[in-house]
């Protein structure tokens, strides 16, 4: 039995099966799960719905001006999958669409979005035990999070992934964009100046180009299995 609430924090690079793992993991421990990327996946969205952004251009006045209208929460499907609701409608395979991932790189190296998101990550969090993917959760949310992994795989096994996943959605787009949009947002996040993607010092990396679902959640398991039962 836990007598406190427990953190853990996946982070790594876009499509590298964070959020297949960080879910995975909440389900097996009965922990719940936030997908941090969902977040600035869906202020992006009502950016670009405003016309907040255009091109790689942010009207960062604009979007300050109208952080306070933007709600965002989570609610479980028939199957405990969390859909993303932004003002209440849910927005779960809006973000989803390469429109989004082509612009969320440049809202969220934005200091006002970051803060705001997190302090949302907190309060969601609070006085529960939490499973927390994104690229921050093991430097800035929770820097004292009770166990850290930070997920990579090669680039091209990344990229291909998400082409099946949009082919599964009967979104078609090419091999090359997708690979491509994944470097792009890899340098910009790795890059930026607030909360730049990187390993947590503390954090035991898992490179899972040669892993299946499978191992890669067998592995986790035993991490935190060894945390849990240190602390
Ligand atoms: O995880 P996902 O690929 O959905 O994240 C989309 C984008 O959101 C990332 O490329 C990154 O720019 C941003 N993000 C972030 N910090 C997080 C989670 C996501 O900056 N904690």
């Amino acid at each position: 039995m836990l007598t406190r609430p427990v953190k853990i924090a996946v982070d790594g690079f876009s499509s590298c099966g964070k959020s297949t793992l960080a879910r995975e993991l909440s389900r097996k421990l009965g922990f719940i799960y936030i997908d941090s990327g969902a977040m600035y996946r869906a202020v992006t969205l009502f950016a670009i719905r405003n016309k907040l952004i255009e091109g790689d251009v942010v009207d960062e006045t604009k979007l300050f001006s109208r952080l306070d209208e933007i709600e965002i929460n989570f609610e479980l499907d028939s199957d405990n999958n969390p859909l993303t609701f932004l003002n209440g409608e849910n927005v779960e395979d809006e973000i989803r669409h390469i429109t989004v991932s082509s612009k969320v790189s440049f809202i969220s190296a934005i200091p006002e979005v970051r803060l705001k998101m997190v302090l949302l990550q907190r309060a969601m969090s609070e006085n529960k035990s939490v499973v927390m993917d994104g690229r921050d959760i093991g430097t800035v949310v929770f820097p004292d999070a009770d166990l850290k992994i930070f997920v990579t795989a090669a680039i091209d096994v990344r990229a291909q992934r998400r082409y099946d996943e949009l082919a599964a959605k009967n979104q078609t787009v090419s091999f090359d964009t997708i690979k491509n949009n994944l470097a792009e947002r890899d340098y910009i996040d790795q890059n930026r100046a607030d909360s730049p993607l990187k390993k947590a010092e503390d954090a035991v990396l898992i490179d899972n180009s040669d892993l299946n679902r499978e191992q890669q959640l067998e592995l986790a398991l035993s991490l935190v299995k060894k945390v849990l039962n240190e602390g």
